[in-house]
């Protein structure tokens, strides 16, 4: 392949148009999804387009309500030099390191913190590729240019491009499995032929595209698995076999965040699909794979994004308890305040992490600016369990409450029912709708599907618990503390 040269934008050197000009509107976003994917639920394939599908439609509203906002004058999320999405930017300055955060935290405050692999997910790894093109070009295969354009188009029209990148589980003891992971099947002049299945691609059925890649480090043997591709969501021979959704569990009063922000989940199963030498970051070659994320910038600035995010979610709980206790006038109640108090320290120690990170961030060799290491993977291992103990105090605080709940919104339409709940929860300070709402809601933090998901997700958000924590073991700086200790040791003897 022909090397072409790179264009990335070098140090404080935007675009300037000063515009949004390019970037995808809500409508452009929806007409997008109408692209004849082939999307698996509920038995059936999706016929039409996704957007209208009723397991689809709340977290396209919700996507396509993002996309508006954006192009109002100010919006945090664009970044005026290059009139795009700040968190697709490459950051060598300062200014463009921050305005990342800004947008990260704009869009994930919007969404509190529930769509987990938005646009701005992808978009952080994107940045940490493009800025260390040089990587994707070896003597068999010159990506580097393809990287950097892919990152520029997508920056441009602001794609949702999500993420699958491990392989599907399975009993590796089991010679008689069938699970096929993702491998090559062939180079040709158009591109690569893939074949195989990935575990997961969240918001793949709402998103344009996915990345596909082997995040867990591939032996020297696994060169057929050695990929790292983008490919359109509907490439012919792709497939999403879609869990359950939970946007369909009932009305939006009842279930107010599955409805929003499900961004759902899907296997992604590829039957020889060729992707294009233009969405090809490598192929065949271990050591490129490998070191995509670590020999960039694209796992930290990436994974900002994933702090920044749980930080919104657990801002949320904790105003949500808050506003518990008080509907359940505890809040005076000094053991309930000690409760909404050990809750608040999660919620700090999470945004304290995150904004250290942010705030230590270096410039590597490249000259990109990433997120300090030691905080943002403290984070990161907080994350698996941080989320699921806050759940735990929230489920402490509301008790039966989020029980004691009419079935539906429906019994509000009958005056009797509505009579038989003031007997239940009746009060002149809070109408029984405000309080059914408010408990609703945190039942789908503490006891729905959607509520049960999410823990599970933070749990394996970054991958495995263990291997997530050897990344906050990489980091941290042992010597530094082990020198410490010696000192005291050797300062005395026996
Ligand atoms: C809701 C949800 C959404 C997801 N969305 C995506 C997505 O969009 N894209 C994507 O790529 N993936 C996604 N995933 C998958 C996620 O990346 C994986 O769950 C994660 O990488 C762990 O892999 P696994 O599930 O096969 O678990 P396993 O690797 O089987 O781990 C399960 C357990 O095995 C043990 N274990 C595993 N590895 C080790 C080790 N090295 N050392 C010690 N013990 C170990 C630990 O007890 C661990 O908790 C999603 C997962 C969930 C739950």
């Amino acid at each position: 392949m022909t090397a072409l040269p790179h264009t990335e934008t070098g140090p404080g050197t935007g675009t300037a148009t000063g515009s949004t000009t390019g970037l995808r509107t809500g409508a452009d976003y929806r007409a997008a999804l109408d692209d004849g994917r082939d999307v698996r639920v509920d038995g059936e394939r999706v016929t039409g387009s996704v957007a209208d599908h009723p397991a689809f439609a709340g977290v396209v509203a919700t996507m396509a309500g993002l996309y508006d906002a954006a192009h109002e004058a100010g919006s945090p999320v664009v970044d005026p030099d290059s009139g795009q999405l700040s968190m697709f930017t490459v950051p060598r300055t300062r200014a463009q390191h921050d305005l990342r955060k800004v947008g990260l935290e704009a869009w994930s405050g919007a969404a509190h913190g529930f769509i987990g692999r938005g646009p701005d997910h992808v978009a952080g790894l994107l940045a940490g590729f493009a800025g260390a093109a040089h990587l994707f070009d070896t003597e068999d295969h010159q990506q580097g240019a393809a990287v950097v354009a892919l990152r520029e188009e997508a920056a441009a029209k602001g794609l949702w491009i999500t993420n699958s990148i491990v392989p599907p589980q399975q009993n590796r003891n089991d010679p008689t499995s069938r699970v096929t992971p993702t491998h090559l099947v062939e180079e040709t002049s158009e591109g690569i032929v893939v074949h195989g299945a990935q575990m997961l691609g969240t918001g793949a059925a709402v998103a344009d595209e996915i990345f596909v890649t082997s995040v867990r480090p591939l032996s020297p043997t696994e060169s057929e698995k050695a990929l790292s591709f983008v490919v359109p969501v509907s490439a012919p021979g792709l497939r999403l076999l879609c869990r359950r959704p939970y946007a369909t569990a009932g009305a939006p009063f009842d279930y107010p965040l599955s409805h929003r922000f499900d961004e759902t989940d899907a296997m992604v199963v590829m039957d020889h699909v060729l992707v294009p030498w233009d969405r090809v970051l490598a192929v065949g070659e271990v050591d490129v794979v490998n070191r995509q994320f670590f020999g960039t910038g694209a796992h930290q600035i990436g994974n900002f994004q994933s702090i920044v995010r749980l930080g919104a979610k657990l801002r949320f709980l904790t105003g949500v308890a808050s506003l518990v206790a008080k509907a359940n006038g505890r809040d005076t109640d000094p053991g309930v305040r000690a409760q909404l108090a050990d809750l608040a320290t999660v919620q700090t120690i999470s945004q304290s992490l995150t904004e250290s990170a942010h705030q230590f961030a270096e410039a590597d060799a490249d000259g990109v600016i990433r997120p300090a290491g030691q905080y943002l993977y403290a984070a990161l291992g907080m994350q698996t369990d941080v989320y699921p103990k806050a759940v735990r105090m929230l489920g402490e605080l509301v008790g039966g409450g989020v029980i004691q709940v009419p079935s539906s919104v429906a019994d509000f339409d009958d005056p009797d029912q509505v009579a038989a709940m003031d007997v239940v929860m009746g009060s002149d300070e809070v109408p029984v709708d405000e309080r059914v709402k408010l408990f609703k809601l945190a039942w789908e933090l503490v006891g729905s599907e959607f509520a049960g998901r999410h823990v599970q997700y933070e749990r394996f958000y970054s991958g495995a618990p263990p291997v997530v924590k050897m990344h906050a073991f990489r980091h941290y700086p042992f010597g530094d503390v082990e020198r410490l200790a010696q000192g005291f040791l050797d300062s005395y003897g026996v």
